[in-house]
């Protein structure tokens, strides 16, 4: 089990060199030992809550002064914990940082585990299992259109509907439990199905727009494949000139190619990059082409295949159109600006179906076109954010899933004329597999596993 009633503390700010620096501590000793570590500029350490206190850090032993700080105390329940939080905005040197860290931390305060934060939100019931994920995602959010996903997320969307589907689940749970009781022509044989149906279709809404969350959050991987010399560089650079996606690396990966995010309407797309190609004759060249063009495919979810628009097809070109077999993709025509370009034709096979989108790299026409496209093909013409919660975690979709199966089954069941208590069973699933979501019912490792993904200090 968790323990809620020590005291933990972790450096909250990325480690740099910053303006300013947040130590965080939460938990019953938080109080005392601001107290001593803290010595107020005007001589009194009254700790208003919600106030901030201007003064110094002291090291209590020597009294030495460590930084100049602000200090602020929220106390229990109204903190990010619920728990006594203190906040101690230090400056933003890595130094400073850990040596009034060092000192909570004497004064008998524990570090805190990556994401125990935002854990203790979780357990003393501040937030529920989906506003804690969001939390993250907040963080790690690429585009704003992922940042307003996750930001919904956070402020309760998802939970609030989450929470009326499992109420009808339970009360439609607990008629069948009576029903379970009761002789039957006591109670009224009253019809489960009707509801049943109404929690599908609730259930089904919120999966419709499942796979588009998971497209804002996670980003969608494409390859720019295309034989040497066709323009696939200046295309990378021409779909990160726009805007650009932020994304940090994540510590302790590695990759095996460069890849750069661009930001297509919202969308964090993920280009492979297959350029850079070295070798020492124009043979290879296109040899080592075809192959990293397959790699890239291998690991890409869509495919922008480019083609030179001012040179016939080659033979290079035909082999990598080989590869796209059924990936999903544009044609890009590229160099549409030379005169050759206009009378240019691949044909009509030529990449299957695939909307063939001219462009130029170079003077960077038809880019827009080209990301309306992509939007298009990613998004299959769905509206984009639409005001309904958006579920945009692989986890959630699973359980819906889970919980619509359960649903559908218990309604079969109930037309098959099982008995009660046989068709409460798959309701009680679906009941679970909700709860699974919210954090009604889960398992400790499934909380680890969560939070384990936090930074330090969250
Ligand atoms: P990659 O090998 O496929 O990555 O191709 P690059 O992006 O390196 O481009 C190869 C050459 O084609 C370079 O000299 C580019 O300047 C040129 N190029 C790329 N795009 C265009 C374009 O739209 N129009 C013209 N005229 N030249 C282009």
């Amino acid at each position: 089990m968790y323990s809620l009633d020590d005291t933990i503390t972790a450096i909250a700010t990325a480690l740099g060199h910053s303006g300013i620096g947040i130590i965080k501590m939460s938990g019953p000793g938080a109080l005392p030992i601001a107290q001593q570590l803290f010595r107020s500029a005007r001589g009194v350490t009254d700790f208003q809550p919600h106030h901030l206190h201007y003064g110094h850090i002291i090291n209590p032993t020597t009294q030495a002064i460590v930084d100049e700080a602000l200090v602020v105390y929220m106390p229990q329940p109204h903190s990010y914990t619920a728990q006594d939080v203190i906040e101690i905005q230090a400056h933003g040197g890595i130094v400073p940082l850990r040596q009034i860290l060092e000192l909570s931390l004497s004064l008998g305060a524990r570090p805190a585990e990556a994401g125990e934060m935002t854990l203790r939100a979780f357990l003393n019931g501040r937030l529920d299992l989906t506003q804690a994920e969001a939390v993250l995602d907040v963080i790690e959010a690429k585009t704003d259109a992922a940042l307003r996903v996750a930001s919904e997320q956070l402020n309760g969307s998802l939970s609030g509907s989450m929470a009326v589907v499992r109420r009808e689940l339970l009360d439609t749970l607990a008629f069948l439990e009576a029903s379970i009781d009761f002789v039957e022509d006591e109670i009224p044989a009253q019809d489960v199905v009707g509801p049943l149906t109404s929690i599908t279709l609730s259930l089904e809404k919120l999966l419709k727009n499942a796979d588009q969350g998971l497209i804002y959050r996670q980003g969608v991987k494409a390859a720019i494949v295309g034989r040497p010399n066709v323009g696939k560089s200046s295309l990378l650079n021409a779909l990160l000139r726009g805007e650009r996606a932020i994304v940090t690396d994540i510590p302790g990966t590695t990759r095996d190619t460069l890849e750069e995010t661009a930001n297509v309407d919202g969308i964090p797309l993920v280009l492979v990059d297959t350029a850079g190609i070295r070798a020492e004759t124009a043979n290879e060249v296109e040899r080592i082409g075809v192959e990293r063009s397959q790699t890239a495919l291998e690991r890409a979810d869509i495919a922008l295949m480019v083609v030179d628009g001012s040179h016939a097809l080659t033979s290079s070109d035909y082999e990598i159109e080989k590869l796209l077999q059924t990936k999903p993709g544009l044609l890009v025509i590229n160099k549409n600006d030379l005169q050759s370009a206009q009378t240019f034709d691949p044909g009509p096979d030529f990449y299957f179906d695939a909307p063939r989108i001219p462009i130029s790299a170079l003077e960077n026409q038809g880019i827009k076109q080209l990301e309306e496209n992509i939007v298009k093909l990613i998004l299959g013409g769905q509206v984009t954010l639409a005001d309904a919660p958006m579920v945009s975690n692989p986890r959630h979709k699973v359980l819906l899933q889970q919980a619509l199966t359960s649903t559908q089954s218990a309604i079969e069941g109930q037309q098959l004329g099982l008995t009660p208590d046989l068709v409460s069973i798959d309701v009680r699933e679906a009941v679970e597999a909700l709860g699974e979501i919210t954090g009604e019912s889960v398992t400790e490792d499934l909380l680890d596993t969560i939070f384990s993904k936090f930074c330090i200090g969250k």
